[in-house]
C-alpha cells in the first residue's frame, strides 16, 4: 500500500504555514519546503518583485513547476503562498501523494499580527502599506475560501493570534493536532478516488459555507434560502442514508416549516416520524426528554437512525442531548430555524437540558453530523425573536470581526432584512464561520471559545434575576455587552466611539441596551454564582478594542456595581 509522504499547508499569507510547517516536518524527522523560499532560490527575485515586475500569471506557472518539483520528494512538508492553491494543477499535484492542510484565522487576527511582526520576506499581494494589508487580506479571504475548503484537514490557527496560549503553546498544539489527524486518516484519504478527481476540477463544486473540525470530528454547515429542499441530496453526501429519520420539533414549528421536511423525506422514500413538543423553554427539560427516550424506544429507533433537530435552540439543545445520550449517542442533524440557533446554538456541540435549579445544568458536548440552516425559515420569525439573534451575530463582530460590524452598519432597513433572504444566507454565513472557527479551536471551551462569552456575565445575570420572563437571551446578552462596554471604558480600555458603536448596532435590532429597575445586589450574586466565576472573582470577556478580547478577573466590584447603575433605566 502506498503511504502518504507528503503533507501541505495551505492559506493566506501570514497565518502562519512557513513556522508551522518547520515545526511539523522537525517533528516527523522529514523536511521542509517553503515554495516561496524556493522560487527565490531558483529565480534570484522574490515572489513579490516577480508580481511587480512580469505580472502575477507570469508567477503562478513558476509557482506551478515550483510546487510539481517540489511534490518529487518524499517525506516532506510543503509550505504554499497564499495563492497555489487556486491553481487545479497545483491542487491535484499537492493532493497526489499528500495530506493537505488548511490554516485558518480571521484576516483581522493575522493583519494585525503582520504590522506588529513586520518580517523580511515580502508577501506577494499583500503591498507595502499597513493601511491596506487588512482591507486586501478580507479580498483575498473572500475570493480564496472556497478553494482552500477543499482541503483534507481545517485547522483553525486563531488561538495563536489571540494570546490565550503563549505562542509556543499555540503552536505545539496546532502541529499536534496535524499530525494526530494525518496519522489516523490518511490512509482513508487513499481509498477515496473521488478525492483527486475533485481537486483537479477547474472549477471546484461550491463547499459547505463553514466547517467545524474539531481534531476528532468535523462537520459541514450548509446554509442558503433553499437548504431544505436539498436535504436528501445532503444525507447523500453525508453518507446517511439507509436508515431512519427520527424528527423533533416544537409546536409553533411543525406547522411552518416541519410539515414541508417531512414531506420532503417522504418523497424521497426516506421513512420516518416526528415528536412535537410544546414551544418554549419550558420544554427543554428531563421529563420531555425522558418522553422522547419512550417515544424512540416505542419506534424501535437504533443506534445507527437519525434525529433531526428542527427549530430554534430549545429544540437543538433538547433533541441533541436526547441523541447524546439515547442508545449512549445516536447520529443527529441540527435543522435551525432561528437566528439565534444558525448563529449560535446550533454550531459547536453544546446540548443540554434545564434544572428547576438553572439552566443548562445536564449536558454534554456531542456535535452534530451536520448543521443544516436554511435562512428562508427566518421569514416566519416573530419580528422579536429575529432581532434578538443578532446580538449573537453583533457579538461575533465585536469579539472577532470588524468588517462584519461594518456590514451590519450599512444594512439599512433591518425590516425588509428580514424577507432578504440572499443577505440572510451572507450574514449568517459569515457569522456562523466565526463561531465554526472558535469551536473548532477550542472544543470544550478550555480558553479562546470563552471569548464567546462576551456580554453573557451580565446577560446571564439579568436572566436569572428576572426569572427568564422579561427578556429573551439575546436581549439579555444585549444589555450585557452594553455592561461590558462601560466597564472597559471605565478600566481605559476603549474610547467613547466605541461604548457608542456598541448602542448605535445594538438599538439598530431594537435591541435593549439598559435593564429595567432590577436589584443590583441580586445581580452580582447571580454573577457570583456563575459558572464563569473563577477563585470568586467575577470574570468578564473585555474588549481592548475590536477583535481584540480578554479575560478580566480583576475588575473591581465598585465598578461592576457602577456600571450596573449605569445600565439601569431610572
Ligand atoms: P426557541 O427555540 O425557544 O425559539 C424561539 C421561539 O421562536 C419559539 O417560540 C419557537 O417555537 C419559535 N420559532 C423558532 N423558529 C421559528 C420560525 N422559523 N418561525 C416562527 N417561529 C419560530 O429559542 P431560541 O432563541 O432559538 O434559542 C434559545 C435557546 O437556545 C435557549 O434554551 C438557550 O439556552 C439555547 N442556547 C444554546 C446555545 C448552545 O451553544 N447550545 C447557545 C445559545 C443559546
Amino acid at each position: 500500500m502506498v503511504s502518504i509522504r507528503q503533507i501541505s499547508l495551505i492559506g493566506l499569507s501570514g497565518v502562519g504555514k512557513s513556522t508551522i510547517g518547520e515545526m511539523v516536518s522537525a517533528n516527523l524527522g522529514w523536511s521542509f519546503i517553503d515554495t516561496d523560499l524556493l522560487i527565490e532560490e531558483k529565480t534570484g527575485t522574490n515572489p513579490a518583485e516577480i508580481i511587480t515586475s512580469k505580472g502575477e500569471q507570469y508567477f503562478r506557472k513558476i509557482e506551478e513547476n515550483i510546487i510539481a518539483e517540489a511534490v518529487e520528494n518524499e517525506f516532506v512538508v510543503i509550505s504554499t503562498g497564499g495563492g497555489a492553491f487556486l491553481s487545479s494543477q497545483n491542487r491535484l499535484n499537492l493532493g497526489a501523494n499528500g495530506y493537505i492542510c488548511f490554516l485558518d484565522a480571521t484576516p483581522k487576527a493575522i493583519s494585525d499580527h503582520l504590522k506588529n511582526n513586520p518580517r523580511s520576506v515580502p508577501r506577494p499581494l499583500l503591498g507595502d502599506s499597513p493601511e491596506i494589508l487588512e482591507s486586501r487580506l478580507y479580498q483575498l479571504d473572500k475570493e480564496r475560501r472556497n478553494s482552500y475548503q477543499h482541503a483534507d484537514l481545517w485547522v483553525p490557527v486563531q488561538n495563536i493570534f489571540n494570546n490565550f496560549d503563549t505562542e509556543s503553546e499555540a503552536i505545539t498544539k496546532i502541529v499536534s493536532r496535524i499530525l494526530k489527524a494525518w496519522s489516523s486518516e490518511s490512509r482513508k484519504l487513499l481509498d477515496s478516488s473521488r478525492r483527486l478527481e475533485r481537486l483537479s476540477q477547474a472549477e471546484l463544486p461550491v463547499p459547505p459555507s463553514a466547517i467545524v473540525d474539531t481534531g476528532l470530528h468535523k462537520y459541514p454547515i450548509w446554509i442558503g434560502p433553499e437548504e431544505l429542499k436539498f436535504l436528501p441530496d445532503r444525507l447523500r453526501q453525508l453518507n446517511l442514508t439507509n436508515r431512519r429519520v427520527f424528527m423533533i420539533s416544537d409546536s409553533n414549528v411543525i406547522d411552518l416549516h416541519g410539515t414541508s421536511i417531512v414531506e420532503i423525506l417522504d418523497n424521497a422514500g426516506i421513512a420516518g416520524s416526528s415528536y412535537i413538543l410544546p414551544a418554549g423553554e419550558e420544554s427543554k427539560k428531563l421529563e420531555i426528554a425522558e418522553e422522547i427516550y419512550n417515544w424512540l424506544i416505542t419506534q424501535n429507533a437504533e443506534r445507527r437512525d437519525l434525529i433531526l433537530a428542527v427549530g430554534g435552540g430549545v429544540v437543538g439543545d433538547l433533541a441533541g442531548y436526547v441523541a447524546s445520550t439515547y442508545l449512549r449517542g445516536i447520529p443527529f442533524i441540527q435543522i435551525p430555524t432561528s437566528v439565534l440557533a444558525m448563529n449560535d446554538a446550533a454550531i459547536g456541540g453544546k446540548v443540554a437540558v434545564d434544572l428547576p435549579n438553572g439552566k443548562n445544568l445536564v449536558g454534554s458536548f456531542y456535535q452534530p453530523q451536520a448543521v443544516i440552516s436554511d435562512v428562508s425559515t427566518l421569514t416566519t420569525l416573530p419580528s422579536r425573536s429575529f432581532n434578538e439573534g443578532f446580538a449573537e451575530i453583533i457579538k461575533h463582530g465585536f469579539i472577532l470581526d470588524p468588517d462584519l460590524l461594518s456590514e451590519i452598519k450599512d444594512l439599512g432597513n433591518i425590516h425588509a432584512l428580514q424577507h432578504d433572504v440572499s443577505q440572510l444566507a451572507e450574514l449568517t454565513a459569515r457569522s456562523a464561520r466565526l463561531k465554526a472557527l472558535v469551536v473548532s479551536s477550542d472544543p470544550r471551551e478550555e480558553n479562546l471559545r470563552m471569548i464567546l462569552n462576551y456580554g453573557h456575565t451580565i446577560g446571564h445575570a439579568i436572566e436569572t434575576v428576572s426569572n427568564y420572563t422579561e427578556y429573551l437571551h439575546g436581549e439579555a446578552v444585549a444589555i450585557g455587552m452594553m455592561g461590558a462596554a462601560r466597564i472597559a471604558r471605565h478600566l481605559d480600555m476603549i474610547d467613547d466611539e466605541l461604548l457608542a458603536m456598541h448602542s448605535d448596532l445594538l438599538r439598530l435590532f431594537s435591541l435593549p441596551t439598559e435593564m429595567s429597575d432590577m436589584n443590583l445586589s441580586a445581580i452580582v450574586q447571580a454573577m457570583k454564582r456563575d459558572k464563569k466565576v473563577e477563585s470568586g472573582n467575577l470574570r468578564f470577556v473585555l474588549l481592548e478594542d475590536i477583535a481584540k478580547p480578554v479575560i478580566r478577573s480583576d475588575v473591581p466590584e465598585s465598578v461592576v456595581v457602577k456600571v450596573l447603575k449605569e445600565i439601569s433605566k431610572n
